[in-house]
């Protein structure tokens, strides 16, 4: 009984963590890639861009826009973003929903750490661990991931800061 719950945690970690000693590393390039990705928002006022990846396989992406088949333009006349933009992470969810993916223990790498909205979809997604670059001024989504017992990895890619949280 004991054992075979052991080999049952392992599985999971192993589909977390599945690069082992060199987890940091490609932590970093996947953030990076977030980075660029983060490049394709039409939003003038910030970029984000989020992965979602399962086990070793990239299952989804995700910029902050407008939803399908709106006009690319994410702020209205007075510069304020439009209340129906979708943010990056909240791209990167629905589109393993339309697909055949899950997205149940898989990590979310994103440029700017989760607000209050993303971080309940995230949690119900089923993701497990979270890796972002850039702190948003406003913490409760964070301390909300964190109550859920969701993983928070706070990685500077500039300072080589690789904080677990
Ligand atoms: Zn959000």
């Amino acid at each position: 009984m004991g054992a075979c719950n052991l080999v049952k945690r392992k599985k999971v970690t192993d589909e977390l963590k599945p690069y082992g000693a060199k987890q940091k590393t490609f932590d970093q390039r996947y953030l990076e890639m977030a980075l660029i990705w983060a490049r394709n928002s039409y939003c003038v006022r910030r970029q984000v861009g989020a992965l979602i990846v399962k086990g070793k396989m990239i299952i989804s992406d995700g910029y902050n826009g407008t939803p399908a088949g709106f006009e690319n333009i994410c702020e209205d006349e007075n510069n304020i973003t439009k209340p129906y933009v979708l943010h990056a992470e909240a791209n990167a969810i629905t589109k393993v929903a339309k697909s055949h993916n899950s997205s149940e223990n898989s990590t979310l790498y994103v440029t700017t750490s989760p607000c209050m909205e993303c971080s309940k979809l995230i949690i119900q997604s089923g993701i497990k661990r979270v890796v972002y670059c850039n702190r948003y001024p406003k913490t409760d989504g964070l301390d909300l991931l964190r109550r859920a017992g969701i993983e928070l990895v706070f990685l500077d890619l500039e300072n080589d800061i690789y904080e677990i949280q």
